[in-house]
């Protein structure tokens, strides 16, 4: 049986209900309406009433009884430390592919913790895969209606579906998908393609099966993303995995180009998308922006190019001014894989007058990749590429090469820290405005 902890409160939203009644940071609550609230799921529902009465830990141990009384939808305005008070449900697969087991040894243990947790899924659109959950945990999602949810499935076949998460457990994810269709609930999907083991016609096979669930009011099956395995130089040895090359690349493309086009036709939706990376590392011209349709896998890397440009371009016209003074010199980082997509945007920001923006596009030393994401790119390349040179007044960052909500990057370098050593200033960005306000301001 897990421990459900007191929920830490970290901020208290001024003017909220919860500022009024004087909640300070460093307090917990420990019940509401008598109930202790397992994550933020239960904090949400059960702070949807009108009377609330409270149980309260506030910072030196002291116990309070507060009762509220509210509107039925008012937010109390609260932030908590963390948004599950009973802790992780850990994955119990091995998938060969794991990004996880492909970081470096000798960091801090929280690194190398891997979750597999339907109430990140439907809180933040994090994957999972639906081998470790309890009857009573099906319970809650149908009682609480926690949908969509997104599920990596990878294959649909049971042997390539046990055989990739390396789980007997794996093998039932077609009735899986029947117990969501008969429920009204959705899932987003994503089939992380490993050559030689789920491409081809398992490919094939996952993308049909998935699809027969793409039909009525509400499908079960609301999209799927078709994403390349990402390698690093510290992957296990003897994984039995193999690099997606530009050959495999082009060959995905064009199977899965084919199979959306039937879709289309049959659905009205391509119901299932490529992730940018499979058209950098083939050389080839991404999709069309309308070929998105509502951008529905958009955090999983499909149609972020695109529509980050498109953005870009609404912002610029609203916010780029013809000139700044006095003058400013700023790097922008990004990672090597989108240097040609983003070039009409740095010629934008370049013809403000008195504005300079350099472009650096880096690829990762530190997992050993020719071609890299934004999001991989860390405070060691950075240090790598950057050191002892002229960053103007400071580096732009896109804040996606961050861990959520914190000032760290992926091998757990502070943002501080870089700057230090860099010897200039660091500017987290995250969107397109942030972007260009902070080029202009
Ligand atoms: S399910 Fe996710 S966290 Fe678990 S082993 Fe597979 S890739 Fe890693």
């Amino acid at each position: 049986m897990t421990t459900i902890h007191p929920a830490k409160i970290t901020k208290v939203l001024p003017e909220s209900i919860a500022a009024e009644i004087g909640f300070d940071a460093g307090d917990a609550i420990v019940t509401i309406n008598g109930t202790p609230p397992r994550d933020l799921i239960d904090y949400q529902f059960l702070c949807a009433d009108e009377v609330l009465e409270l149980e309260v830990l506030d910072a030196t141990g002291k116990t309070h009884h507060i009762e509220i009384e509210k509107d039925y939808d008012d937010d109390l305005g609260l932030e908590f430390e963390t948004a599950l008070f009973d802790g992780l449900i850990q994955c119990n697969n091995r998938c060969p592919f794991c990004f996880i087991d492909q970081q470096p040894p000798g960091k801090r243990s929280s690194l190398y913790f891997k979750d597999d947790d339907y109430r990140l899924s439907f809180l933040y659109g994090s994957y999972l895969t639906l081998t470790n959950l309890p009857e009573k945990e099906w319970q809650r999602i149908e009682q609480m209606r926690l949908s969509p949810l997104y599920v990596s499935v990878h294959a649909t076949e049971p042997e390539v579906r046990i055989r990739l998460l390396k789980n007997n457990r794996a093998g039932q994810i077609l009735q899986q998908l029947k117990w969501f269709q008969e429920r009204r609930l959705q899932i987003h999907a994503q089939v992380v393609v490993c050559p030689g083991i789920n491409d081809g016609k398992h490919l094939e096979q996952t993308l049909r099966d998935l699809t027969s669930f793409h039909t009525g009011e509400i499908p079960a099956v609301a999209s799927i993303a078709v994403v390349p395995v990402g390698l690093t130089r510290f992957r296990p040895q003897e994984d039995e995995l193999t690099p997606v090359t530009r050959e495999k690349a082009q060959e995905v493309i064009s199977q899965v180009k084919l199979l959306s086009q039937e879709f289309r036709q049959k659905f009205g939706s391509s119901v299932a998308w490529l992730a940018d990376e499979w058209f950098l590392i083939a050389g080839e011209e991404l999709p069309s922006e309308a070929e998105y349709e509502e951008y529905p896998q958009i955090d999983n890397g499909v149609g972020s190019i695109r529509l980050f440009v498109k953005q870009f371009t609404h912002a610029a016209q609203e916010l780029l001014p013809p000139k700044v003074s006095p003058q400013r010199k700023l790097t922008w980082v990004v990672g090597n894989a989108v240097e040609k997509a983003f070039q009409p945007i740095v010629k934008q920001l370049n013809a403000v007058e008195g504005l300079e923006v350099n472009m650096r596009a880096l690829y990762s030393d530190y997992w050993g990749q020719n071609i890299s994401v934004t999001g991989l790119i860390t405070g060691h390349d950075l240090l790598f590429h950057l050191k002892g040179q002229d960053l103007g007044e400071g580096i732009l960052l896109p804040s996606v090469m961050l861990k959520h909500g914190e000032l760290l990057f992926l091998d757990d370098m502070t943002v501080e820290e870089v700057a230090r050593q860099l010897n200039t200033e660091i500017f987290p960005v995250a969107g397109v405005e942030d972007l260009i306000n902070t080029c202009i301001d």
